[in-house]
């Protein structure tokens, strides 16, 4: 898969993303990361890419022109030697009136051959940037960043690690919170007990079955206690519907 990022700060680039799973899943050719300056597609000599805005009021507005030229750039990049419909590109604008950021959105853009993610700064990107370019609007959260640089790059781990051989063990990124819409079970690692506080027996007992039933109902349990809102969308098994409704009579 290749990203490409479009933002006033290249130099923050690759960042956290040279290292661990993204980095070796682009040093083994599974991600390719293209860094676009936007300034490089300013019109005027001072590489202006912001500019007062209409109506007034505090900060500055990211100019249209420049987000356009790139994505217009990149596109002529992406569509040399190749035809058909994976030359079409996925835009993504960072921003915080977006769509919610999801795992499963995750999981669909990492089918992707193509995406390119926009980085606003100051009061925004002006308006007509988003439908001028075809880009969808995404948000990472409820809160304002300052710049679109870590939304992007929480976009592409996300992204990155789901692409099939990022991960060592597959079911690392199969069996984690949110792949079934529930939270992920609690884990635990050498000591069996440290300061009073002990690893729960079952772990410790060999017995795989019971294990694995432990497991699927500290997931529904951890789930209802931390993040009710998930469990009516989650796709639940009989043996995981089950255990909620025991767990839901229990709390009655
Ligand atoms: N004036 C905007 C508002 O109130 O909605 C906030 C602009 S913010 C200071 C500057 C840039 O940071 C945005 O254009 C966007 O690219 C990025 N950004 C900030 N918060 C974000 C979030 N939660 N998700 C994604 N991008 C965000």
């Amino acid at each position: 898969m290749r990203i490409d990022v479009v933002t006033i700060f290249p130099e923050v680039f690759p960042g956290p993303l040279g290292v661990s799973v993204l980095g070796r899943a682009q040093a083994r050719g599974l991600l390719e990361l293209v860094v676009w300056d936007l300034r490089d597609f300013a019109e005027d000599r001072h590489r202006t890419v912001d500019d007062y805005p209409y109506g007034g009021g505090a900060g500055m507005v990211m100019k249209p022109e420049p987000f356009v030229r790139a994505v217009e750039a990149i596109q002529r990049a992406a569509s040399a030697g190749t035809t058909g419909p994976d030359s079409a590109l996925r835009v993504l604008l960072a921003s915080p009136q977006g769509r919610l950021f999801t795992q499963a959105q995750a999981r669909a853009l990492a089918r992707l051959p193509r995406l390119v993610l926009l980085c606003g700064r100051y009061e925004g990107v002006d308006d007509r940037v988003a439908d001028l370019v075809g880009a969808e609007e995404v948000s990472i959260g409820d809160y304002v960043l300052a710049g679109g640089e870590l939304a992007a790059m929480v976009i592409i781990e996300a992204v990155g690690r789901l692409l099939p051989g990022a991960v060592g063990d597959e079911a690392s990124v199969t069996e984690e919170s949110f792949s079934t819409g529930l939270l992920d079970f609690p884990h635990y690692t050498r000591p069996p007990e440290i300061r009073g506080r002990r690893v729960p027996d079952v772990l410790l007992s060999g017995d795989h079955d019971a294990i694995r039933r432990w497991r699927k109902r500290e997931a529904v349990r951890r789930t209802l206690a931390r993040r009710p809102d998930l469990i009516d969308e989650a796709s639940l098994d009989e043996e995981s519907r089950a255990l909620l409704r025991e767990l839901r009579e229990r709390r009655a």
